[in-house]
């Protein structure tokens, strides 16, 4: 797609309960990554919003059909709202780059379609997954029923808002759940465009509500309401906990969490194909301008590669294009936030005073005015307790470690805190399965990195970096509860 003119784009700004836009007073300013240009203002839900929406919820679950509805008839509505989704991609594509990091050439060609396909990935468990019958004693007759949960609450980040949308209302309402959704207060509109959509595709009024609103308030309220059956939470690790706890308090009610992470990227000498390999090194630092949770943030490198390493690392940074999310040819992002940008530099520079050196990059790019840009930085450390190592940057920022031998790099990979995800870059399968089997985290790449291949496979976290999965049939199943039958077959 071309670029488009920002002033072209209607922005929904409103919450969207039963079926309908719920407008609000704007409260918050929401301002353009790329210029720093305020371009709308959001409204913020508070507790009696949240209860407006969840028990729109809670009367669509109960009394529309869509629990039980035939469930290919249930597939059939979400085939046709990912067709809506897709016939809708230029304006949806507009409105996601608008506000947000995404550049509208990858708002068109991935997050859109990408989004499209999860839901018609999702709807197709619908009508594939049955009970099951158990073996019990001869007079009795027993089975296990799976039934939706009923409310789900899900809430999400601003990296990718309507492809993290996806990946939590698909399987929900697939699984024949209502769904109460609070996209991130930074990137607050593309879900309610979604949310329309569905409604068009023949999903009842109220199936899929979006709130809008900040996470201490809203966020909290949405946890807390006694009629969420669950919750679904994608974010960072701190704020993880805190819905866990409001969870508890609030229940016990089960929560998924896909929270942060600083995954390590082992480079051995062997590699299949150098060029290639820094390439997807690099990219799975800069894409998104690192704003990703599986960033492969922790480049570690056998020494014999150090120096043509870090030499063409250096030139795939430095080639990188920044421009606004609404121009074509954006090849780095913007980051989300004045505070996110002036966080990304406090951690850089702690990580130098902490002895880190700055190989390329490194500093706040002042690339367009009121924009947000920081530059593609590499940090080469020696000490695994520097910042750079430690601590989740979420910007596009690499530190690089040498190591000597497998064990070095094994030992170096793992992480006190986070386990999301890892890449091995070797030609030597004994020692990719190796690795595989020491590195803890829920995902391990080999001689690639950062694909979630068409939904199949599950993505979350080990250790704090999350709690369950997303994808894969996994988050269907998580989406149901079931209930044993026992009945007695004793002819009388
Ligand atoms: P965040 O935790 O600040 O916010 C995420 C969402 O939670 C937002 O909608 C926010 O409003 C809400 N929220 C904040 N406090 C809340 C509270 N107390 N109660 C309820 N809701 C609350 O995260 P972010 O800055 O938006 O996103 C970046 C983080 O997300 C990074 O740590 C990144 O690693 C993580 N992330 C993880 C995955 C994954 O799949 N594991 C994917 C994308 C992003």
């Amino acid at each position: 797609m071309p670029s488009f003119d920002p002033a072209d784009i209607q922005v929904p700004s409103a919450h969207f309960i039963d079926g309908r836009l719920r407008p609000a007073p704007a409260v918050l300013d929401i301002a353009r990554p790329s210029d720093g240009a305020v371009y709308a203002g959001l409204p913020l839900g508070d507790a009696t919003l949240v209860d407006e929406a969840v028990e729109s919820a809670w009367r669509a679950f109960k009394r529309s059909d869509w629990a039980s509805r035939p469930p290919r008839e249930r597939a059939r509505a979400m085939r046709r709202w990912a067709d809506l989704v897709e016939a809708e991609t230029e304006r949806l594509a507009a409105l996601e780059a608008l506000g947000s990091t995404r550049p509208i050439d990858q708002a068109v060609s991935w997050d859109v379609p990408y989004t499209a396909e999860g839901i018609r990935f999702f709807a197709e468990f619908a009508d594939k997954h049955g009970g099951e019958v158990a073996a019990t004693a001869r007079d009795s007759f027993g089975m296990q029923v799976a039934e939706p949960i009923g409310v789900i609450g899900a809430i999400v980040p601003w990296n990718f808002p309507l492809s993290q949308t996806c990946w939590k209302v698909g399987p929900a309402l697939a699984a024949g759940n209502a769904v109460v959704l609070k996209p991130s207060e930074l990137t607050p509109f593309s879900a309610v465009r979604l949310a329309q959509l569905a409604v068009e595709a023949g999903i009842p009024p109220g199936i899929l509500n979006v709130i809008q609103g900040d996470g201490p308030a809203t966020g909290d309220a949405l946890c807390r309401h006694p009629k969420i059956g669950k919750v679904t939470f994608t974010g960072s690790t701190a704020t993880g906990s805190a819905i866990m706890q409001a969870c508890a308090q609030s229940g016990p009610k089960a929560a998924t969490l896909e929270l942060g992470g600083k995954s390590p990227q082992l480079v051995f000498a062997d590699a299949v194909d150098l060029d290639r390999t820094i390439r997807t090194v690099a990219a799975s630092i800069t894409a998104n301008a690192g704003q990703v949770c599986v960033a492969g943030s922790r480049l570690l490198v056998e020494r014999a590669l150090l120096e043509p390493v870090i030499e063409r690392i250096g030139r795939l940074f430095d080639a990188l294009r920044p421009g606004r999310t609404w121009e074509s040819g954006t090849t780095l992002a913007p980051i989300v936030s004045a505070r996110q940008l002036e966080r990304i530099d406090e951690i850089v520079t702690r990580a130098r005073a902490a002895g880190a050196e700055c190989l390329s990059g490194g500093g706040v790019y002042d690339a367009i005015e009121g924009g947000h840009y920081y530059r593609p930085t590499l940090l080469a450390v020696n000490d695994a307790s520097n910042p750079a190592v430690r601590e989740e940057i979420f910007g596009p920022v690499l530190s690089i470690q040498a190591f000597d031998d497998e064990e070095e790099a094994f030992a170096l990979a793992e992480h006190e805190t986070y386990g999301l995800a890892a890449g091995v870059h070797t030609a030597d399968l004994g020692r990719a399965l190796r690795a595989v089997r020491r590195i803890e985290a829920g995902t391990v790449w080999i001689n690639r990195y950062g694909r979630s291949d068409d939904y199949i496979l599950p993505t979350g976290g080990y250790k704090r970096s999350g709690i369950g999965k997303d994808l894969g049939r996994e988050a269907y199943l998580a989406n149901l509860r079931y209930k044993s039958v026992l009945i007695d077959i004793a002819a009388s």
